[in-house]
């Protein structure tokens, strides 16, 4: 009797302990000899990792859930040091990208990005919104891979705070004069405050637009246009060295990119 109300007691201990986060499967690595660890991009709970029992046993409910791009509802019980995953059901496996190679890498360095940024018990809604919405651009076959790079990548950095200011000069504020965009200053720099900026350099109007329109649109609202070849380029430019002051980490996934792109211009 005493062993059966433990047990009781023990399944009311589980039960509180449960809870349902609205996620992304970030990552997924082997584990002992069945198992996966996997983290996951939360809305309640920020970055998080789990512990995914048998979860690589062909039979298991948990295979297809656990790899990444899966995104949806993930019910984890949680333990006094880590989380372990029960079950999932998932809305969007993103499956387009099993077929498309160059698609499937953008999105792993999407992931790395967005877990690079991603902390544990923070709100990262936006985050995990901007990663979905990207996605859901990346088996768009209207979009161009690149330019969806470009957007996700300005937009991943404003939302850690760390954006560039693109309406108003960084220096005095005025919104008038002709400006130049500075890296190193973060932003717009007035003509009358760029002389002592060195690597100011000026945008033409339609790339300073989409620019702006990056960093301030509704986040579900930001896959809704292209552009032409010179403003990708110029947008493109901005983007991979304002990442290169700001980011400046090295990620895996962008190394096989590369190694992509130039097979491509080959
Ligand atoms: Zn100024």
């Amino acid at each position: 009797m005493k062993g059966q109300a433990v047990r009781q007691v023990m399944k009311v201990v589980e039960a509180v302990n449960q809870i349902t986060v609205t996620g992304m499967v970030l990552a997924a690595a082997p584990a002992g000899e069945y198992d996966r660890r996997i983290v996951l991009l939360t809305k309640e709970r920020g970055k998080i990792s789990a512990f995914a029992r048998g979860a690589r046993k062909p039979n298991s409910a948990l295979v297809g859930v656990t790899s990444p791009f899966s995104f949806g509802e993930f019910t984890v019980y949680e333990g006094r040091t880590s989380y372990t995953l029960m079950s999932a059901s998932i809305s969007n496996y993103f499956q387009e990208l099993r077929q498309d190679v160059e698609g499937a890498y953008y999105g792993f360095y999407f992931l790395e990005l967005a877990g690079y940024y991603a902390r544990e018990a923070n709100d990262e809604t936006e985050l995990l919104r901007l990663l979905y919405q990207t996605f859901r651009a990346l088996v768009n076959p209207k979009l161009p891979n690149r330019l969806i790079r470009c957007i996700y990548e300005l937009r991943a950095v404003t939302v850690n705070g760390e954006g560039p200011q693109m309406f108003e000069c960084v220096c005095c504020g005025d919104k008038e004069r002709e400006m130049v965009f500075s890296v190193r200053r973060g932003g717009l720099v007035c003509r009358q405050c760029s002389g002592s900026v060195q690597d100011g350099r000026a945008l033409h109007g339609s790339a300073l637009y989409t620019l702006q329109y990056i960093v301030s649109s509704p986040i579900e609202k930001l896959y809704t246009f292209i552009v032409t070849d010179e403003v990708q380029a110029e947008v493109e430019n901005v983007v991979t060295d304002y990442l290169a002051q700001y980011v400046g980490k090295q990620f895996k996934s962008l190394e096989i990119l590369r190694v992509i792109a130039e097979n491509e211009n080959a």
